[in-house]
């Protein structure tokens, strides 16, 4: 092949391949600089002498099943105009001592998207630790320059967690609400941890953050009033309604243990129909409904108090809103029902956060659509639950590369 088609082949920009050596599994490109000079740091002339030489190979994006291997005699310069010694050529496609491309890098961190390191090792003829430490490095860089970015832009934060390992262990994931950005992933959920963690944000950024979404959970707020001078807390309107659903989920549970073993059934299979939004409700669940509420007006009652709460969170006016929760504090006073007695407690010690809400509308839905990320990664594995991996796939799955 002509050196200049070997030389288009190979597309790299700062190098000029002189032989290209086909094997059953490999093509081998023996290459040169395509300028054998540098400028000199020092005195800025050009130093052509050579310093020294080392020869390298290069691993590169394999080409039609063949590996690609790249051969350099890497040099080093003197400067005959000022007498430095050893200057290195940089080059764009193979930057310092690494031993693959620039591209082939980039083409582990995709092969890894989705599958199993120690398969893309072995299809590469590469190290598990090679393509760990490849692909880590690519996706720190990509994720301290997303960070920058979204904390450039943030005022609200909204904190959520999640468990790693089943129910043992929580992660934390922070998330910039309104403009649907993740911010970080932190190992502990505990007050001094989090405080310490914002504390190395410097104060500009702290000073502002206007909104603080979070759930009925007082450390929380314990951080966000230490961290952040500004914020007013709001508290997520998913985790407000999974609180009611709780109380629903246990009065379900009491009733059922009244009744004869066939009805007891009944109630068992409704538990998730009766915490369904009601809207979503078929003829089915309907009618599963009716037949337990026959059999537990109290049943009946918490869960039109749980829809009744539902719908207050949808109204768009502030002052009805307010209104509307003050007549569900007024049907729960009526329904006698205990559970819901301290669901209401919970809600009115966090009434003006509450409020909060109805004023901002910021939630954690998109910490709620992480969570499903999040699941699908630790089912795939990669070194998860360790919270750095985990942190680079979630962060992996939201870049877009
Ligand atoms: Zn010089």
């Amino acid at each position: 092949m002509h050196n200049n088609l070997v030389t288009d082949l190979l597309d790299l920009p700062d190098l000029v391949a002189t032989e290209l050596i086909q094997t059953e599994k490999y093509l081998t490109f023996i290459v040169d600089y395509k300028t054998d000079h540098v400028k000199c740091p020092i005195c800025g002339k050009k130093a052509d002498n050579i310093h020294d030489r080392r020869p390298q190979s290069i691993q590169d994006v394999p080409f039609r099943d063949k590996k690609v291997v790249i051969k350099i005699v890497k040099k080093r310069y003197s400067c005959k105009h000022c007498g430095k010694r050893a200057i290195p050529k940089n080059l764009k496609s193979i930057p310092g001592y690494s031993r693959k491309t620039e591209r082939f890098k980039f083409y582990l961190l995709k092969q890894t998207d989705g599958r199993d390191y120690s398969r893309v090792a072995r299809e590469n003829d590469l190290s598990y630790t090679s393509i760990k430490n490849s692909v880590n490095t690519q996706i720190d860089t990509m994720i301290e320059k997303a960070q920058l970015e979204t904390l450039d832009k943030v005022e609200a934060i909204s904190i959520d967690e999640f468990a790693i390992k089943k129910k043992h262990k929580y992660a934390v994931a922070l998330t910039d609400p309104i403009n649907g950005k993740l911010i970080e992933v932190l190992s502990s959920r505990k007050k001094k941890d989090l405080i310490e963690y914002f504390n190395t944000w410097p104060e500009e950024l702290r000073e502002q953050i206007k909104y603080f979404s979070m759930d009925m959970w007082s450390p929380y707020k314990a951080v966000a009033e230490t961290v952040f001078p500004n914020a007013k807390i709001v508290v997520d309107k998913f985790h407000l309604v999974t609180a009611i659903n709780n109380a629903l989920d246990k009065l379900r549970k009491e009733e059922q243990d009244k009744q004869t073993a066939a009805n007891r059934k009944k109630f068992y299979k409704s538990r998730l129909t009766l915490l369904m939004a009601g809207e979503d409700l078929d003829d089915d669940g309907h009618q599963r409904l009716i037949e337990i509420f026959k059999l537990s007006p109290a049943l009946e009652k918490a869960w039109e108090l749980k829809e009744e709460f539902r719908d207050l969170l949808q109204i768009p006016d502030v002052k009805e809103s307010i209104q509307a929760l003050n007549h569900w504090y007024e049907n729960v006073s009526q329904s006698k029902l205990s559970l819901f007695y301290r669901a209401k407690g919970t809600v009115k010690r966090w009434e003006q956060h509450i409020i909060n809400y109805f004023k901002t509308r910021i939630t954690n839905g998109f910490a709620e659509g992480l969570n499903n990320k999040i699941k699908l990664i630790k089912r795939i594995g990669y070194g998860v639950p360790k919270v750095e991996n985990l942190k680079r796939r979630v962060y992996l799955s939201l870049l877009s590369i």
